[in-house]
């Protein structure tokens, strides 16, 4: 039942690839956001009671329909959105190959190739980070999120060894970490998974530049050390998630330093940076960092989730997560290798790694930066035209992400009016954008984040907003909601 016979299989990989072909050769021409339609939704899947068999190709036609019509396209070159890429060619076929192989990275003996590969590829982005390629460690993960959670359990197992057997209550009083309140929230969510609450998590000023400011950072130190807490770790940002932003990170690194803190650095999207030559100044100081989060599915545009954390040191991931048991093959340490299961998070786990190898192996180092940089000159012009349209840029990056907001009147800087621009540039389907607050203030934002977009998308882009923003002046105020 479950593996179908020789000629049905070829139909359906023939049907498969043409729906992949149709989709990322027509997805230009498709609206770039679905209506939101929850009810007809559960009305489509209302005849699934799973009684009744499928064809397969019927089966293969529906999700494809199903996929084309109800979703937001993130692969379309007018999607402005939340860091989520086209995926690469190679990256598209690296993942088929590995549903069909499906090799698992639990223990290395049952998949060297793949272990291998991934081993290989944590040297190759250590070393463009500037870690020693002979030191550094690390694992790919589902996500970024992942990656910041694995940093804080590795953060808390460097500094409180205790807690690997005694829990968190073996330290004398309470575990605090630092970030910038323009971080990335799933830093909120490992707080609370590692049992430390919420509260553990101080977010600490920024600048007018909206970049973590050290002074208030050692400020906080002393404050909170007087107070009895514990602080042992320090998260900056390179790239924040709503502005681009990278925190000064030698600065961060000098505190981290002389107060003895773990060091991370999450450099999930910004990360990129280090791909191109001129851009890599931005993130002078990251090698300093004991750990850093970089996601390959965001800037690097290969499918979801491939995310890697990396760290300089050899030995804390295996303190992390080593366990023994009876039932695991235990041929690595005769053959001096690492299984994975005993350096991450999870267990069984797909070959994540094969998306960005290909890739990678593909496009190569130049062919990455030339997109990158292709993509920061697009933002560049998004910027410009912006300001032509009379948009204010609120931002201060050279990524392609861009915040902006209408200060020509008081209307233009509110919560309201840049949600009910983003709503209406969305609804007329020509591009997608969302709405989004850096520090205080309520904005638009948009990202480059398609390898694609060119000249002719970042200007549609600027029209669909001077529309809606014509619209908006023409509509009576208070009647949209
Ligand atoms: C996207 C993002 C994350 C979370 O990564 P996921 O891949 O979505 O899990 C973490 N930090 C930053 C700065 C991000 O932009």
């Amino acid at each position: 039942m479950l593996m179908l016979g020789p000629q049905e299989r070829r139909r359906i990989w023939e049907q498969v690839f043409a729906s992949v072909e149709g989709y990322v050769s027509g997805v230009d021409g498709l609206p770039v956001a679905p209506e939101l339609d929850p009810i007809g939704l559960r009305a489509l899947l209302e005849p699934f009671d799973f009684e009744q068999p499928l064809a397969p190709l019927e089966a293969i036609d529906f999700a494809a329909r199903g996929l084309t019509r109800y979703q937001v396209h993130a692969p379309h070159p007018r999607y402005f959105g939340l860091f989520n890429p086209a995926p690469s060619t190679m990256g598209i076929a690296a993942d088929t190959l590995v549903a069909a192989f499906n090799p698992q990275l639990a223990a290395w003996s049952h998949s060297p190739f793949a272990a291998e590969i991934e081993a290989h590829l944590v040297r190759a982005f250590g070393a463009r980070f500037g870690y020693d390629p002979g030191a550094v460690d690390g694992t790919f993960t589902g996500g970024g999120a992942e990656a910041n959670h694995t940093a804080l359990l590795t953060a808390l197992i460097g500094r409180f060894p205790e807690i690997d057997e005694a829990g968190l209550r073996a330290v004398a009083g309470q575990p605090v970490f630092y970030t910038s309140s323009e971080s990335h929230h799933s830093l909120v969510k490992a707080s609370r998974a590692c049992g430390l609450g919420t509260a553990a998590l101080h977010e600490v000023a920024c600048d007018n530049r909206f970049r973590l400011d050290p002074s208030a950072l050692s400020a906080a130190l002393v404050r909170d050390r007087q107070a009895g807490l514990h602080p042992f770790m320090v998260v900056a940002t390179a790239g924040t998630t709503a502005a681009g932003i990278v925190d000064p990170l030698r600065e961060i690194g000098d505190v981290a330093a002389a107060e003895g803190l773990w060091y991370h650095v999450d450099a999930a999207w910004g990360g990129a940076a280090a791909l191109v030559p001129e851009l890599r100044p931005l993130l002078d100081g990251i090698e300093r960092a004991d750990s850093i989060t970089f996601d390959a599915h965001k800037f690097l545009s290969v499918p979801m989730g491939a995310s890697l954390y990396l760290t300089r040191h050899r030995d804390i991931l295996g303190r992390t997560f080593r366990i023994e048991t009876g039932y695991m093959p235990r041929d690595a340490a005769a053959l001096e290798v690492v299984d994975p299961y005993v350096h991450s998070m999870q267990w069984s786990r797909r070959f994540i790694g094969l998306k960005v190898f290909l890739t990678l192996a593909v496009a190569g180092w130049e062919g990455y930066a030339a997109t990158i940089r292709r993509q920061t000159a697009m933002g560049d012009r998004l910027r410009a035209r912006l300001r032509e349209s009379g948009w204010d840029v609120v931002n201060d990056t050279p990524l392609p992400v861009v915040c902006f907001q209408d200060l020509r009147t008081p209307r233009g800087r509110t919560h309201e009016f840049v949600g009910q621009i983003a709503r209406r540039v969305v609804s007329s389907g020509q591009a997608w954008i969302s709405p989004a607050q850096v520090g205080p203030m309520p904005v638009l934002r948009a990202c480059v984040t398609n390898f694609r977009t060119g000249p002719e998308h970042v200007d549609a882009l600027v029209q669909a907003l001077d529309e809606a923003r014509s619209g908006l002046a023409a509509s009576t105020p208070g009647q949209e909601g």
